[in-house]
């Protein structure tokens, strides 16, 4: 066993691959070969990465169901010295993956315990970058609820967000999400839909959240891999904030009505302006 009695061990948060095992960066490399031990969510998974870059060290489970139990155990062994290494999956730890307990724990520790980050691939960020969206100010939202009430609710809390928002989305729940999001967005939010980040089928794709959805309808390919939702924050763009349910009544209007009749009657009851209504209608074509 390797115990420094004088010194604490160091935790260091690393970063893998997302879908390109080349982005894995050297200092990375050098940790998960000296460390004692390395915290791993898939030890299989991580077992795959390790014999890739010929690595040999000891890997130690660590996911949701096992966080907290082994937390403590963890601390104790960096108190005893071992330096320690924590990856997930995929991308960087903690982010919608296991660690914040541990980290937390080594934090409460005083300040004692040297918590080093590495930089690395994270797919949020990945997208935001890639997206056209202004990335000064942005947040993270994770994934949504899966229950479609709670999935609402959330998306009307967050629809007057100004800065960009990051989700994370699951291709099973990709439609069911978008067509939630424009239901509370509106149809004319942009939204840039990142697939397969640094994998083959890569694609990152941005219009409105309406457009975006056809664009699926019309390949159901783009609905496969790992997807990231990069959505632009409520700017004072009138036509974000015309309701959706405004344009289904203009719509139904229509059929019976000349535009000009079924856009006053429209106006009138959601109280919008006739003119904004008006080019919101030409600038979709409905
Ligand atoms: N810790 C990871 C990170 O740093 O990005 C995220 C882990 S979370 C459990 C997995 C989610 O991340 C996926 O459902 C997807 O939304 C996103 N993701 C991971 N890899 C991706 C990729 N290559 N392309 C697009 N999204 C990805």
């Amino acid at each position: 066993m390797k115990i420094n009695q004088k010194l604490l061990g160091k935790l260091y948060i690393v970063p893998t691959p997302i879908g390109n095992y080349n982005d894995i960066n050297h200092r990375s490399l050098i940790i998960l070969k000296k460390v004692d031990l390395i915290l791993s969510e898939d030890k299989r998974k991580t077992g795959i990465l390790l014999k890739y870059f010929n690595i040999k060290n000891k890997l130690y489970s660590y996911h949701e169901y096992n966080e907290k139990k082994h937390s403590e155990i963890i601390i104790n062994k960096i108190k005893n010295g071992y330096n320690i290494a924590l990856v997930s999956d995929a991308g960087t730890p903690l982010i919608n993956d296991p660690g914040y307990r541990i980290v937390k724990l080594c934090r409460f520790e005083n300040n004692s315990i040297k918590i080093i980050p590495i930089p690395g691939p994270c797919a949020a960020i990945l997208a935001l970058s890639a997206s056209g969206l202004p990335s000064n100010k942005f947040c993270y939202e994770g994934f949504l609820p899966n229950k479609k009430s709670k999935r609402l609710n959330r998306l009307n809390e967050l629809k007057l967000e100004k800065r960009t928002l990051i989700i994370y989305e699951s291709k099973h729940r990709l439609l069911n999400s978008l067509n939630d999001i424009k239901s509370i967005f509106g149809s004319n939010r942009y939204l840039v839909l990142a697939r397969e980040i640094t994998k083959k089928w890569e694609s990152i794709y941005g219009d409105t959240i309406e457009k975006i959805i056809l664009w699926i309808k019309n390949d159901k390919n783009r609905l496969k891999g790992e997807i990231v939702l990069v959505i632009d924050g409520l700017h004072n763009n009138i036509y974000n904030e015309i309701p959706e349910e405004s344009i289904k009544t203009l719509l139904i209007l229509k059929k019976y009505l000349p535009l000009k009749k079924a856009i006053h009657i429209t106006a009138n009851i959601y109280k919008i302006k006739r003119n904004i209504l008006y080019t919101l209608f030409l600038k979709n074509k409905y």
